[in-house]
This record gives C-alpha cells, sequence and structure tokens, in this order.
C-alpha cells in the first residue's frame, strides 16, 4: 500500500482512530532513535541483540471474489502453500500464521479495485473480527506503487476493519509479507523516493525511518523499468542519479517492502523489531 504520505494509506477510521495512530507511530520512532543500534546505519554485520518473540499465531481468513464466469481462480492449496511460507519468513519474531476459513463471493464487482468505496464496502459485507482479513482479488489499481495487492498500514490495530487484499495472479509468499508489513505498520523503503541519505546520517527523519534499510529512491510515479531495479527480474540496481550528497543509491532491492517484488528475500532486524512492536502494543490482540 502507499505510504506516501504516512497516513495516505489510513482509510476510513476516525479522527480520534488517527491520532492515536499518529501518537502511536511517533512513540515507536522514539524507541527506534534511542535504540543505539540506530547509529550504525546500514550496517549487516554487527552483533545484534535478540528480537522480541510474540509466540503468536494469527488466523487468516481468506475471502475470495469469484470473476464473472463464477470461477475461484485460485486452489485452496496454493493459498495454504503460499501462506506456509509466512511462517518460516516471521520465525524471528515466533509469528505464525495458519488460514481458519475460506469463503467465496459471487460478487465480481469487488474482483477489480480500483476506488476506496469498494474497500469500505467489502469490509462493511464480509470483515471478521479477531482474525486476518485476506482479500484475493483480480487486479487493483488504488495504490500504483503495489501492483499486487494492498494491506492497511497498522491494519493490526484495527478491530472492526484493516484488510490484506492480494492479487490472484501474484499470490505468493513474498507478496503476501510484503502487506503484512504494512498490516503490522511498515512503511516501503522508498518512502520520500530518495530523501533518505545514502550515508544514512538522516535515516531517523527520512525515508521510512527505519535505519538498517538502505536509501533507496524509487519513485513509482516517476520511474519506469526496467531504468530502475523494478521489474529487473535479474534484481540489478540501476539509477544513475544520486542523493543530496553526490552518493550513489545502493537499496536492498532484496528487502520486502522495497518495490522490487522480483527480488524479495525477507525483512530487516528494525523491520521485525518494530512489526513485534506493533502487535504488542496493539490492544486488539486477535485470536
Ligand atoms: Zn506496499
Amino acid at each position: 500500500m502507499q505510504a506516501q504520505p504516512f497516513f495516505k494509506s489510513i482509510i476510513m477510521n476516525s479522527s480520534n482512530q488517527q491520532s492515536i495512530l499518529r501518537v502511536t507511530f511517533l512513540i515507536s520512532m522514539i524507541i527506534l532513535m534511542w535504540n543505539p543500534l540506530q547509529a550504525q546505519a546500514v550496517s549487516y554485520t554487527t552483533k545484534e541483540e535478540s528480537l522480541p518473540c510474540i509466540d503468536k499465531e494469527f488466523s487468516i481468513f481468506v475471502h475470495v471474489i469469484r470473476d464473472s464466469l463464477g470461477n475461484s481462480g485460485i486452489s485452496v492449496e496454493t493459498i495454504e502453500e503460499q501462506l506456509e511460507g509466512l511462517n518460516a519468513l516471521f520465525s524471528p519474531i515466533c509469528a505464525r500464521f495458519s488460514m481458519c476459513n475460506i469463503e467465496y463471493y459471487p460478487t465480481y464487482q469487488f474482483k477489480d479495485i480500483w476506488k476506496k468505496d469498494q474497500v469500505v464496502e467489502m469490509e462493511k459485507r464480509y470483515f471478521v473480527r479477531n482474525v486476518i482479513n485476506l482479500f484475493v482479488i483480480e487486479s487493483q489499481q488504488l495504490y500504483p506503487g503495489d501492483q499486487c495487492g494492498f494491506g492497511r498500514h497498522l491494519g493490526v490495530m484495527y478491530p472492526d476493519s484493516g484488510s490484506i487484499f492480494i492479487q490472484k495472479s501474484c499470490f505468493q509468499t513474498n507478496i503476501i509479507a510484503h502487506q503484512l508489513g504494512h498490516y503490522f505498520g511498515l512503511l516501503h523503503t522508498w518512502t520520500g523516493s530518495g530523501a533518505e541519505l545514502v550515508d544514512g546520517s538522516n535515516c531517523t527523519t527520512a525515508g521510512d525511518f527505519i535505519c538498517d534499510t538502505p536509501a533507496d529512491p524509487y519513485d513509482p510515479f516517476v520511474d519506469e523499468p526496467p531504468f530502475l531495479g523494478m521489474g529487473r527480474e535479474d534484481c540489478l540496481f540501476i539509477y544513475p542519479a544520486t542523493d543530496a550528497n553526490g552518493e550513489y543509491y545502493r537499496p536492498d532491492v532484496g528487502n520486502i517492502m522495497s518495490a522490487y517484488q522480483y527480488c524479495y528475500c525477507g525483512f530487516s532486524r528494525q523491520q521485525f523489531a518494530l512489526m513485534a512492536f506493533h502487535y504488542q502494543i496493539s490492544l486488539d490482540k486477535k485470536w
């Protein structure tokens, strides 16, 4: 889901909820800034403190929107297989995921999502409390930086809304993990589109505000593949522009919150820490 500005991705919530989320986000940023690891931006070799273990199995309710011919377009086996992959990916913070139910809907007017009204209506009809709601759709044009779906930023904190939407054509572990990243409060590594400096000196105030994810200049509204790394299956990052200090960008194309989806590999340590933290402070603990 888009993350510019920060809370553009937060939709259909009251002003009170927005205030709570802003405070939450600020608190989490302050905690990250206090972390001495912050001073070592863009270091992957430093000895790290252990990550929190939330020891939680999340139940996922899968909502499949059928196409106009009534076809589901995705098998239960595919869904289960891809969800299983999440368990390995999220094991550093002891988070697990399992499908608790699956429903198929003939409402093919929801198979292609291009406006927020559709999301509001879908959640009004189908949202189930205490679980993670995963809608499987045909396509979405709401968030151009997220071709394969979208997930509500900090959705974990909402008891009555806050879902994840994934396109059938790219229903894969890493894509679902990206949207779960948003759900647990992560921003794109390219937030700010290059405002974060390569040397990491402003990593607490620019970009995704996470210092172990290198500056990433990608701008979905300006940069076109294959000029950039996005869309390149060889994961080569090609980008001629430099940051404000004249340094060339070296984004982590393997980071799951980047735009380089062919190269997705995993989350950074501080991303894990922030996701665990958001779950820990959420009043809605889910089943
Ligand atoms: Zn995204």
